[in-house]
């Protein structure tokens, strides 16, 4: 209950939460007064507990705002060393807001789903919801038997007038069925464990909601604009000609880290004996982690990267010729909260390259987050020489920094760490400082209005 009320204050913030009884109950009228202010009661102390711990957060930006900012970049050990007052402000500015918010009743509207910046997409108005719903549970779907129930029984008939595997044509019926049901199975397989599915398997799945062929199409670019799956073999803007698009479903690959020959250029990113700099953006999710942001976010990045390999928690990809790691590592316990952290590496004098292959994925997770306006996380620059050092507990430079300039005059900061050891700015700074709050055309673009 606590971390579901996290989640939702995270994504609406004005949200009202209605709570439904499924089971009847057998209380006394007594009782059930007892057990309704036991909620409202904990309710209550969740959230004083939550306003305590922003409150503290913010009074630590108040702290940083009071110092001299000359004085507080001298003063590597103190929390936002080297952050702009503009950026101080904004930061306190978000605590305020994630203090204020307070639950809302939601005024109840029909809604309509309209992708402008999508080429695909801007034609159509989605205007049916729990249709829609309906379509996205399909892939919900993690029973095997189940799946392949459907699958048979979409394709009774279709299986000979498909007249792509021809082979199959010279064998008798019971055979061909039987031949047909493995394959099935192999692909239901692939699906649960990897994530994959070709897309006239998909055409299955989908068929009652398929009229037209055109319709696949744009249930395929719909499914890709929601986070939910992305195109393997799709040339970049172009349509597939001919061959079998695959499709990948980050959300059920299960092998925990990608196959390792995705990574054979690819120098060990944690290795003790690197000459490289590496870089390393950690956010870090300290009362809820937003569910499915990472798999969102695998999909997000695909238009970014080339010769990607996914695990459940990470993916290895290159910027051109410049590797990239996204990791998720979830949480344990209190202390050690979710993280997603994005790092490259380069040597130093080539370490734009790194910055260059890492800044887009960090835009990109910036404005998937603006869509969680009530999460409150912390982004963070790790600190270059402690990572090289194959330090468990690196430094950590406030996220602020990648949004301003490169001080002028100071080629070093320091880190507190190991004996306020220098890192050359260009470790911590971005050649050119990142967009923020980016009014980026994808997140106009898409608006919920009321009908
Ligand atoms: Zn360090």
């Amino acid at each position: 209950m606590g971390s579901f009320l996290h989640r939702v204050g995270a994504r609406v913030p004005h949200a009202v939460v209605c709570i439904v009884g499924t089971h009847a109950d057998l209380c006394e009228e007594r009782e059930l007064e007892e057990k309704c202010l036991d909620i409202h009661r904990q309710i209550a102390l969740q959230e004083k507990h939550d306003a305590e711990g922003l409150s503290r957060l913010a009074q630590v930006v108040d702290e940083a705002l009071a110092r001299d900012f000359e004085l507080s970049s001298a003063s590597p050990h103190a929390a936002y060393y080297g952050v702009s007052d503009k950026n101080l402000r904004r930061r306190k500015a978000h605590f305020q807001y994630l203090l204020n918010h307070r639950l809302q009743i939601l005024s109840p509207s029909g809604k309509l789903l309209y992708f402008e910046d999508s080429p695909a997409l801007k034609e159509h108005v989605f205007h049916n919801l729990t249709r829609l719903i309906d379509i996205l549970n399909v892939f919900f779907q993690r029973d095997a038997s189940l799946l392949l129930h459907k699958l048979l029984l979409e394709t009774s008939g279709e299986s000979e007038g498909e007249g792509e595997s021809s082979p199959v044509m010279s064998l008798p019926t019971q055979s061909q069925d039987l031949l047909w049901a493995t394959q099935l199975h192999h692909y239901v397989e692939g699906f649960l464990l990897h994530g994959l599915l070709p897309a006239h398997v998909i055409r299955f799945l989908l068929k009652p909601h398929i009229q037209a062929q055109q319709d696949l199409q744009l249930l395929l670019e719909l499914l890709e604009k929601m986070g939910l799956c992305y195109c393997l073999n799709k040339p970049k803007g172009k349509p597939l000609n001919g061959s079998t698009a695959w499709y990948k479903f980050p959300c059920y690959v299960q092998n925990e880290v990608p196959h390792a020959e995705a990574w054979i250029n690819g120098t060990n990113l944690a290795g003790q004996s690197f000459v490289a700099e590496q870089l390393q953006i950690e956010y870090s999710f300290p009362f809820t982690f937003p569910p499915g942001l990472f798999a969102r976010y695998s999909v997000q990045i695909n238009s970014h990267v080339v010769h990607r390999s996914d695990g459940k928690f990470q993916i290895f990809a290159y910027r051109g010729k410049v590797p990239v790691v996204v990791s998720y590592r979830p949480a344990k316990g209190v202390l050690q909260p979710d993280t997603l952290s994005i790092a490259s590496h380069a040597s130093l004098p080539n370490i734009w390259t790194a910055w260059q292959a890492i800044t887009p994925l960090v835009e990109e997770l910036n404005v998937l987050l603006q869509e969680w306006p009530g999460l409150h996380y912390t982004m963070h620059i790790l600190c270059s020489k402690c990572l090289k050092r194959g330090s468990p507990n690196p430094h950590a430079f406030s996220g602020e920094l990648l949004s301003q300039p490169r001080p002028e005059g100071v080629a070093e900061i320091i880190c507190p760490k190991n004996g306020s050891e220098r890192v050359n700015v260009a470790l911590a700074y971005p050649p050119m400082p990142t967009v923020i709050s980016p009014c980026s055309k994808k997140n106009v673009g898409e608006k919920h209005r009321n009908q």
